[in-house]
């Protein structure tokens, strides 16, 4: 008998592959996905930690499967993921009916210890080594990458794929709590990635997203040679097949020229880099302990944008962190008003145990004005957005069509694949692109003819089918595309957001 399987994921595009590899695997044991969370033999949550809303949600999330649980005890509900590595046995002290508590450093051994549980072996934790008291090569050892065989149909799209170049962080940012979640970095060895792209291109990928907490930090030693994320470049800029190459996250400190001069050099990489600032005080970057000054990230940005003009660049910030005065918060406001990001996602702090700043710094920022901030400064953004994107009226961009727009999705239309809907794309520097066009587009690069610009998406008509423009009055711009939802979402472990 098929057993049916439901997964929901939060935080991360690492979340968002783990997930994806985790229902790979179960497939491959006969598991289907279910379509509702009572339909299911399984309901797994695979969590986040990064901030305390996103831990709230996956505990709500607990309360509502009890009453499933209470009806059908053989269920088996999984809290996957960091939040699991975080909280460990507190999962199951605060919610019993919790059969499988599995950090991301054990995600391999989901499949087995299902069957376990179900054969009346449960509940189970198995997460990985605290990294405080312990030897870091054992600690790196309980932190096992998980990178199996691949499922095409599990993908954001058939088209798009993320592959993760390295686990873990050692950048011990004072507010995050990524280093203690997902352990030390550790750097898969190139070969492997590119056999891994490889094999996703043969399978129909065309873009390959390349995912590590400090993507930039990447390095792989062997026989006296060094591979750094620039060289890793080269090497998947040669597959034959593959169009486009994008990665995230980088940190500032390690945007090095020759990485630099690869991304402007290379055909296929996005002119997109997402280097958060965090903050424009140097006085909290300081006390984020984030290892740079801002007037080193501007001279970082201004190496960015003599050799690639046109670069995308994005940001992170977290507003109303420990001690935050209204002079610091200006400065990260004016950062925003000046350094021209095409977007960035802006965070309230949340304090976080286990790391430095909940260790030794209040959390003295009242709510209220971490909202206010919050508000200022994405409208501040929303402003610098519509005045980048505006300079791309009038251009031809080339599009990777991904799919229905969110407002033809919500919609739920379905015009056949021939008939016209609203999709959408995004352009060589992220640019999110609106059009209408048949689904048959789907997958496919085309050069669109950009009419009109919003502070998050342009909109524009397909270049070669002039003629069958639709009227501008018919697109609709208004920012839709949230700028805290990360790119891809894919169907059927659709990430909730944090
Ligand atoms: N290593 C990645 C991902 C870190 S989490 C990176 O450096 O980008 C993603 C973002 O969440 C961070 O960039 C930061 O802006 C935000 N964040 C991390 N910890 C936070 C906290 N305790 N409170 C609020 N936002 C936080």
């Amino acid at each position: 008998m098929t057993r049916r399987l439901w997964i929901e994921t939060v935080g991360c595009q690492m979340n968002v592959l783990d997930s994806e590899l985790v229902v790979a695997a179960l497939r491959r044991q006969g598991w289907e996905l279910a379509a509702a969370p009572d339909a299911a033999d399984a309901v797994f949550y695979n969590t986040c930690s990064v901030r305390q809303h996103a831990e709230d949600k996956i505990y709500s999330a607990l309360g509502r499967i009890r009453g499933v649980k209470a009806k059908r005890p053989d269920v088996v509900v999984g809290v996957l993921g960091c939040m699991a590595q975080k909280d460990q046995d507190l999962v199951r002290r605060r919610a019993p009916w919790v059969d499988l508590v599995v950090g991301p450093g054990q995600l391999h051994q989901v499949p087995a210890l299902v069957e376990e549980v179900i054969a009346g072996g449960g509940p189970r934790i198995e997460v990985s080594l605290d990294r405080r008291g312990n030897p870091r090569d054992a600690i790196a050892r309980s932190f096992e990458s998980y990178d199996p065989d691949r499922d095409p149909a599990m993908r954001p799209t058939p088209f798009q794929a993320f592959v993760r170049t390295q686990t873990g962080c050692d950048k011990f940012c004072a507010f995050c709590v990524v280093p203690h979640v997902r352990g030390p970095e550790q750097a898969r060895p190139p070969a492997t990635i590119v056999a891994e792209a490889r094999k996703l291109v043969a399978e129909g990928c065309r873009e390959i997203t390349l995912i590590g907490q400090t993507v930039n930090s990447y390095r792989w030693a062997d026989g006296g040679r060094t591979t750094r994320l620039a060289d890793l470049l080269v090497l998947l800029d040669g597959i034959d097949g593959l169009d486009r190459i994008k990665f995230v996250t980088n940190y500032p400190r390690d945007m090095t020229d020759d990485l630099i001069a690869a991304v402007r050099d290379l055909p296929k990489v996005c002119h997109y880099l997402h280097v958060p600032a965090q903050h424009g005080s140097d006085a909290v970057l300081a006390r984020m302990r984030r290892g740079y000054t801002i007037g080193e990230y501007l001279e970082m940005l201004g190496r960015v944008r003599e050799a690639i003009p046109a670069a995308a660049v994005t940001s992170d910030f977290i507003v109303g962190y420990c001690g935050e005065t209204d002079a610091e918060f200006q400065a990260t406001l004016d950062l925003v008003k000046t350094a021209g990001f095409k977007n960035s996602f802006i965070f309230k702090y949340s304090p976080r145990p286990g790391t430095k700043a909940f260790d030794r710094l209040p959390d003295d920022v009242p709510e209220e004005a971490k909202k206010e901030r919050n508000r200022l400064l994405l409208e501040a953004q929303e402003e610098a957005s519509l005045a980048g994107n505006r300079r791309f009226v009038g251009t031809r961009q080339q599009v990777l069509v991904e799919g229905l727009s969110s407002r033809d999705e919500k919609r739920e239309v379905d015009p056949g694949p021939d008939g016209l809907a609203q999709l959408a794309g995004r352009t060589m520097c992220d640019r999110i692109v609106v059009f209408d066009a048949p689904l048959r587009l789907v997958g496919r690069l085309v050069d669109v003819e950009i009419l009109a610009a919003g502070a998050w998406s342009l909109a524009g008509v397909v270049a070669d089918g002039l003629a069958a423009a639709v009227p501008l009055e018919a697109l609709r711009l208004t920012g839709e595309e949230s700028p805290e939802v990360h790119a891809i979402a894919p169907p059927p472990v659709r990430p909730t957001g944090v």
